[in-house]
């Protein structure tokens, strides 16, 4: 008998910086639930990936007097190294400056250009730099951009736009008649009740003020922004094509689950859906929305100086117990917390203790 698929997903790293453990989080999530469900005899697919175009690699490239391409090839060559590193088992791993990925983002453009569900119109906007994000007013906390808190510009540009508000009603009953869709249940509400219901404005779906990104074919000054290229990643590379998907594509996709940070949970839960549902193609099973690990109580960032990466500890308790760690501190549906001391108290109490007692005591039995 052939063995039941389950295709399952981290979101791709946005390959700007070396990610630190907190960023690992989602990783070694993924790969726990890919080697529980293999254990349980499915067919697994786990894919994981990068994410490699935008304004913000563009600009740190240039800083470092380097390509755009030479600095992500460098930021996926570590993480790929964390990923060796923390024992991850993925199937897949897409950038998406993969030529075949690249190729097929253009495409489904094209598709939803010529279908009516991509316009081109004018955006005018205020306009957040670090986010790469237009906001309305409406939208505005303060005057200040909500998702970083920073000044934001008014601006306008010539752009193609994509047709949310035809899918609102859609979209609500979706998620009214698919109760597992989005997870946690907190996570869902926040979704419908502050995003969804007030009504979805059409989302700007390229951009001309950067090149480092995949060009619209029939207009080249325009990039295709993050939503399409990044979020496409899930299908093109399983082999999803317009004109005509792989036998990999057909055998794995609807995806059984999307693992997502909750900062991204917006994009997954209105844009994805509306992507997909155009495209005539299902939707994934299941969005698993993520919280932070948080160092102590503080966000870790480079700025604050309390970044811990992997290898810090890996090389002081080894690959196990630092995945048991970042598993175990992670309650579902908040926030996590990472101190030395509590991993030092996690080794101790947890597998020193109780698991090895355990199996010391299990084994003077048996002998
Ligand atoms: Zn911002």
């Amino acid at each position: 008998m052939s063995k039941k698929p389950y295709y399952i997903t981290t979101a791709i790293a946005y390959a700007s910086r070396k990610p630190h453990i907190g960023n690992t989080y989602e990783v070694v999530f993924t790969d726990a639930v890919a080697r529980y469900k293999r254990m349980q005899g499915y067919d697994v697919f786990f894919l994981t990936g990068t994410d490699e175009h935008g304004v913000k690699i563009e600009e740190l490239a240039k800083s470092e007097g380097i390509t755009p391409k030479e600095h992500v090839d460098k930021v996926v060559g570590e993480i790929q190294d964390i990923c060796k590193l923390m024992h991850i088992s993925y199937d897949g791993f897409i950038r998406t400056t993969d030529p075949r990925h690249e190729e097929v983002v253009q495409k489904i453009f094209k598709k939803l250009y010529d279908q009516g569900d991509i316009y081109k119109s004018e955006y005018e906007g205020m306009y957040c730099t670090p986010c790469e994000s237009f906001w309305t007013p409406s939208q505005l906390v303060d005057g200040k951009c909500p998702d970083c808190g920073r000044e934001v510009q008014s601006a306008k540009e010539e752009a193609y736009f994509l047709r949310l508000s035809k899918y609102q009603q859609w979209l609500e009953d979706y998620i009214e008649t698919h109760p597992d869709f989005i997870v946690p249940e907190g996570k869902k509400k926040e979704m419908m009740n502050n995003f969804i219901k007030p009504g979805l404005q059409d989302l700007c779906v390229s951009r001309t003020t950067f090149q480092w990104g995949i060009p619209v074919t029939f207009d080249p000054k325009h990039v295709i922004y993050v939503w399409i290229d990044a979020l496409s990643n899930y299908i093109t590379a399983m082999g999803y094509d317009p004109d005509g998907s792989s036998d990999q594509f057909k055998k794995y996709w609807p995806c059984d689950c999307h693992v997502i940070g909750k900062d991204i949970m917006r994009f997954h839960s209105i844009y994805w859906p509306v992507m997909l549902h155009a495209l005539g193609l299902e939707l994934p099973r299941q969005l698993f929305g993520h919280n932070w690990i948080l160092f102590g109580e503080d966000k870790m960032s480079k700025s604050r100086g309390n970044v811990i990466y992997a290898s810090d500890v890996v090389d002081a308790f080894g690959v196990d117990a630092a995945r048991y760690y970042l598993l175990s501190e992670m309650p579902y549906g908040s926030d996590g917390s990472i101190t030395y001391e509590s991993l030092i108290e996690r080794f101790n109490t947890d597998l020193a203790n109780t698991l090895g007692n355990l199996v010391n005591r299990t084994i003077a039995m048996a002998q």
